[in-house]
């Protein structure tokens, strides 16, 4: 049986193994970045304290990309066997209360299809972080969805299909001239061995943006206003 010191020995050593491991392995958990927009990097754990009185634990974080900090609130308890290095992983059940700066999440125009969403949102990530020749053929892409969505019926080219949406579905001759104008960047960009220029994709990121609002969030809005603008039954 071990005696008393050979114990208080142990877990010295025990101790000083959990603090060296500490020191070497730094606690880090995967946020977005709202200062180089990276979506999931490693931020490490440069402080914490609990609120004296709220109880929250505060935390400040170092990005593992651009080393600019963040800091982020979390409820107590759950948080802190992670802060003081027992718990490696970070508690995949603890909720952020807040966070600041807060990250620049691009979120697709209201109304658009879930499959468009999603792609706007993969463009604007990679135009955020200036990955033109990411960005660019995904905005030719959401483009070129939108209108098979406007239209499922139509054939062709993208060209022809944007010639060929009917009348009646709310495509007005100036969202056809902006559809346009991202299939020509798109295309001379595909021929091009050249990168893609910033002012091309940022065009491309315009006209794609202003054409969802006309061609989904508008329309989506359209029957609550008038709803709410009508007069009472009678006036
Ligand atoms: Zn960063």
């Amino acid at each position: 049986m071990a005696s008393l010191g050979d114990r208080a020995a142990a877990k010295m050593f025990a101790i000083s193994l959990v603090w060296m491991l500490g020191a070497t392995m730094a606690q880090s958990i995967q946020l977005p970045c709202p200062h180089c927009n990276t979506e999931a990097s490693g931020f490490v754990l440069i402080h914490w304290y609990r609120h004296p009185t709220i109880g929250n634990v505060r935390v400040v974080l170092e990005c593992n990309v651009c080393h600019e900090p963040i800091i982020a609130a979390y409820p107590g308890g759950g948080v802190e066997e992670w802060t003081n290095g027992v718990r490696k992983v970070f508690p995949s059940e603890v909720r952020q209360l807040w966070v600041a700066p807060i990250p620049k999440i691009a979120v697709a125009p209201n109304g658009v299809p879930d499959n468009i969403a999603s792609l706007y949102a993969q463009a604007m990530s990679s135009f955020q972080r200036q990955h033109y020749d990411a960005a660019g053929p995904l905005f030719r892409r959401i483009m070129e969805t939108s209108i098979k969505k406007l239209h499922p019926a139509g054939k062709g080219s993208l060209y022809e299909r944007i010639e060929n949406l009917p009348d009646g579905i709310g495509v007005t001759q100036t969202m056809k001239k902006w559809a346009h104008r991202v299939r020509i960047i798109g295309r001379d960009a595909a021929h091009d061995e050249d990168p893609m220029t910033p002012d091309e994709v940022k065009d491309m990121q315009r006209f794609v943006e202003i054409f969802l609002v006309y061609a989904f969030e508008m329309p989506a809005r359209l029957p609550t206003e008038i709803t709410k603008a009508d007069p009472p039954d009678g006036h």
